[in-house]
């Protein structure tokens, strides 16, 4: 595979649906291509003792909003071409769902699962003091966040040693989302993104024309659902399908091979089945497959969630899927979409599917710069008053509440309800925009639906705000 198929793909996304814009070939120039690259090689001792030059990169690809943001990702694929595509998705995708940052990402070309901890680790503090040093990080610059092959662990790193260098700095904790809790990071931001691809696949499935569209009875209960890649993000998408939404998990693709159960894997078990074995295979009650087949097997939702171009025009003529939920960044390449469309398969494009990890980023984000948490900002007034309708509503009945209804009313919500529910609005309510935009404007496709509301909004904030000299 090509390295530059995927940025080529984005361009050619942008493009399609930039044919339908009213925005002249100068502003929408601006908007698709990326504002500034730092490319760096740098020098990290192996836990041999030898010296080894690592190659990363960081794109801030458009600055109609600051800070800039978007996940690192640490892979031995990663490239610049990618990184550009990456934050070029992040643009599209933040002013998708209302999110107010430009896009970004980093890329860090290392293999995650085959270096020590301690690696990784060093790795991730040089990368950091790189980009302090170049101003590509900071919490009014550029907001860092996990990626493929990133996690609570490195973004942990990053803050410590942004906060060892930039020790005087105001909301030192926000120049960087998807901090472990004890690090004022916010609860519900590991499973957001999976969470969020469970919202919007609900949404579209509740849909009064979708389901109709391809011949499904409405709702996610008992739909069979194929996932390639379980990690951080198709895990908690599975997850929330099988348990929230009903769906029966019948296959999934990873590294080491494919399973596949017609009547439903049980994935929570299955994680642990991987965890204590390494792999997937040989789980109890389901067949070994191989990994590019099991996506070709008889299901009503297939969900890349692992990387780029994984769809193709060698492989999507037989996937049986009605649905391709794009989890993952760039799951499906220009010529496979192509064939998708054809075919009639409805693809649920990933700059709005998997926008459920940078919403939830956001209100990390926000959280750090108030100092306090969402829980305590309700307010103090509201909590009285609620005390006293419990006292009373007590009094009335003669009757004591259970300890945990009452402080439930009396304190309100807690931090992770409060973030599920902002979360779940945004992907509903993104969903529903993207959906009517698609119909009103008669345009071809969800995909060149989200592309057009995206260029429109980035474009309109640049003539708006009178940022060209
Ligand atoms: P991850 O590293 O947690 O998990 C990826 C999984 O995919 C791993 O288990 C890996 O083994 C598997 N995988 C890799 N190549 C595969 C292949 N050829 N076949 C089958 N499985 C394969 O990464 P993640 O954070 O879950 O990210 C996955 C995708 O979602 C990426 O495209 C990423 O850019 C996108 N994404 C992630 C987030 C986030 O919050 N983490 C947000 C938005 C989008």
């Amino acid at each position: 595979m090509s390295k530059g198929v995927f940025y080529d793909s984005v361009c050619a996304y942008f493009d399609r649906a930039a044919k339908h814009s009213k925005y002249d070939a100068g502003t929408l120039k601006q908007v698709k291509n990326c504002n500034a690259i730092y490319r760096m090689q740098f020098p990290v001792r192996a836990d041999d003792g030898s010296i080894r030059v690592v190659e990363a990169f960081r794109a801030e690809h458009s600055y109609h909003r600051l800070p800039t943001k978007g996940g690192i990702r640490f892979s031995r694929m990663v490239s610049l071409n990618e990184t550009v595509a990456l934050a070029a998705l992040m643009t599209y995708k933040c002013a998708l769902v209302g999110v107010p940052f430009g896009g970004a990402k980093g890329g860090v070309k290392i293999s995650p699962r085959s270096e020590s901890e301690g690696f990784r680790e060093r790795v991730t503090r040089r990368y950091t003091a790189e980009l302090i040093r170049k101003n590509f990080i900071g919490p009014d610059i550029d907001v860092p966040a996990p990626d493929y092959g990133t996690g609570e662990q490195e973004m942990g790193w990053i803050v410590d040693t942004y906060k060892n260098i930039r020790m005087n700095e105001p909301n030192i904790y926000a120049c960087v989302t998807g901090k472990p809790l004890g690090m004022q990071g916010i609860p519900g931001r590991t499973q957001a993104t999976g969470q969020g691809v469970y919202f919007g696949l609900r949404s579209a499935m509740e849909s009064t024309d979708v389901p109709k569209l391809l011949g499904l009875e409405p709702g996610l209960s008992g739909k069979r659902v194929i996932l390639q890649g379980l990690g951080k993000v198709g895990f908690h998408a599975v997850k929330h399908l099988q348990n929230d939404g009903g769906a029966l998990i019948v296959g999934i693709s990873e590294q080491e091979g494919g399973i596949y159960n017609p009547d439903g894997l049980d994935v929570v078990a299955l994680l642990a089945h991987r965890q204590e074995t390494g792999s997937i295979l040989d789980f109890p009650g389901a067949k070994n497959v191989d990994r590019a087949e099991v996506m070709e097997m008889p299901c009503e939702i297939l969900i890349p969630a692992a990387l780029e171009n994984q769809i193709t025009a060698e492989n999507a003529p037989r996937i049986q899927a009605k649905i391709v939920a794009e989890a993952a960044n760039g799951p499906v390449d220009q010529a496979g979409d192509a064939i998708l469309r054809e075919r009639g398969i409805l693809v649920l494009p990933d700059l709005f599917l998997n926008a459920g990890g940078v919403t939830v980023s956001y209100f990390e984000w926000l959280k750090n710069r108030a100092g306090v948490s969402f829980d305590r900002m309700i307010s103090r007034h509201e909590e009285l008053n609620n005390r006293e309708m419990v006292s009373a509503m007590e009094t009335l009945t003669g009757q004591k509440l259970p300890e945990s209804q009452r402080s439930h009313l009396v304190n309100g919500p807690d931090e992770l309800r409060l973030v599920i529910a902002a979360l779940e609005q945004t992907m509903t309510r993104s969903y529903n925009q993207i959906h009517d935009f698609w119909l009103q404007r008669e345009l071809p496709d969800l995909r060149t639906a989200a592309f057009l509301m995206a260029i429109e909004r980035v474009a309109e904030s640049y003539t708006h705000h009178g940022i060209f000299p």
